[in-house]
């Protein structure tokens, strides 16, 4: 069979891996370079992730990737720690009393949050579905916490989008992240950064199937029972990239998803500024919600000095100067001189992820629909959180569904 992927992420290579010995496949990417929202900046002789990455104890099919691209001594477990910014004031909330330190919440606001915690896995998450986190925090437990709590934390993830966010995921993500220490949560990195993972798969994927970079997908057809993409013939097509942007260049009539934007600014400072915490969520609004001391989880004798990213996500465009605006506002709110900057760069991408409004587990598509296979962030296995293992999983079963239906439309 002649296969077309478009897009050349996580997903689309990992497709490729599975289907390149046995079929003729060709991924398209657009950008002069593999890895789409795991590509990293090169920064002198480091790599470091456009985009902050880590990984969880639970990514059973990144590890198996990671296995099987003699990758697995790579990896390493550190710890990740958390805290909140609010007030001018930096509040680390990883230990249990660090947790009972934390003055925006009250003794029995704190009790009420570790019983929900405890309860997370038992809710029904269809009717959760029809709720918006915001409605449902405040109606289980009460405004300040969800203004001093929960509300700073999905800024961070969901940006101005937050209120229209559903409990399926708030509760769906408290199950999967409340398996933490005593001092913080164990996260995974990979020495040398997630561009050794990307390399890895690119050369293997690659040496079975064509990969054709700066090669946007512009146009897809069907004629005579066979797939046109840019004018060359396909068999099958696994779409990595939302329905509604493959629905611009010819394809199917799917429900668009919410999506989002992200733009990061990544700097490389002199110093830490976040008392050594790695996630720091900014309760005060701001031009970013999180500040991410990359150097606060890996070592900083790695690099070159420590790096800071500002993470932020928007719908629709960009607004100008949003690099200059993230950097005057950090300096400003953490006392740091201009001349201690030592580099930076600046992400966007404005396909970044969807957003898990109420009513969106109804919209993902299969893997098979409308005759086109789909692979991505959307993908039922990036739900409640899209992530690196979601999408190799997603890439793998829309493999396996187009060998298991020869490829039939
Ligand atoms: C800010 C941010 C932080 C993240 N942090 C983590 C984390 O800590 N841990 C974790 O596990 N996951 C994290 N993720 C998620 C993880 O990066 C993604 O789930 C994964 O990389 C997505 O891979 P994908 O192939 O599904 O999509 P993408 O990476 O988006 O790949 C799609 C590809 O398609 C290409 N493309 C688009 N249009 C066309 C076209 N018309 N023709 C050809 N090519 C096209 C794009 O250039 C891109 O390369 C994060 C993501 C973001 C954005």
């Amino acid at each position: 069979m002649k296969v077309c992927i478009v897009g050349g992420g996580l997903a689309g290579l990992a497709a490729a891996l599975r289907l390149g010995s046995r079929h003729e496949v060709d991924i398209y990417e657009k950008r002069g370079h593999l890895g789409g929202c795991l590509s990293s900046h090169r920064v002198d002789d480091f790599w470091i992730e456009q985009f902050y990455h880590h990984c969880f104890a639970e990514d059973r099919q990144l590890f198996s990737l990671l296995s099987e691209l003699g990758l697995e001594d790579r990896l390493e477990w550190l710890k990740g720690t958390t805290g909140y910014f609010a007030g001018k004031t930096i509040y680390p909330l990883n230990t249990p009393a660090e947790i009972l330190r934390y003055p925006l919440l009250s003794l029995t606001d704190k009790a009420k949050l570790a019983l929900l915690t405890l309860r997370s896995s038992g809710w029904d998450t269809d009717t959760l579905d029809t709720i918006t986190a915001e409605e449902f925090i405040i109606r289980e437990l009460g405004t300040r916490t969800y203004e001093s709590f929960f509300e700073p934390l999905m800024r961070s993830k969901f940006g101005d989008l937050r209120n229209q966010v559903s409990a399926a995921w708030l509760i769906g993500r408290i199950a999967i992240r409340s398996n933490r220490g005593l001092s913080g949560e164990r996260l995974g990195y990979l020495k040398g950064g997630f561009q050794v993972l990307v390399d890895a798969l690119a050369e293997a994927a690659g040496r079975d199937c064509t990969v054709r970079l700066h090669d946007p997908v512009t146009g897809i057809s069907r004629e005579s029972g066979e797939w046109r993409v840019n004018g060359r013939r396909y068999d099958a097509i696994i779409s990595t990239i939302p329905p509604q942007a493959l629905r611009h260049i010819g394809g199917p009539d799917l429900p668009p998803l919410p999506y989002q934007g992200a733009a990061c600014l990544a700097l490389g400072l002199d110093d830490q500024v976040t008392n050594g915490i790695y996630w720091l969520n900014m309760k005060d609004p701001g031009p970013y919600g999180a500040v991410i001391t990359h150097t606060n989880f890996v070592p900083v004798e790695r690099y070159d000095g420590h790096i800071v990213y500002l993470a932020s996500y928007f719908t629709g465009d960009l607004p100008a100067r949003a690099d200059a605006v993230m950097r005057d506002h950090f300096c400003r709110t953490f006392g740091i001189r201009d001349s201690s900057i030592r580099w930076e760069r600046m992400a966007v991408e404005p396909l970044a992820g969807p957003v898990f409004t109420t009513g969106y587990r109804k919209l993902i598509p299969a893997y098979q629909a409308k005759g086109f296979y789909w692979a991505g962030m959307f993908s039922p296995s990036n739900y409640p959180e899209r992530s690196m293992e979601g999408s190799i999983a997603a890439g793998y079963a829309a493999a396996a569904e187009l060998e298991r239906a020869g490829g039939e439309p």
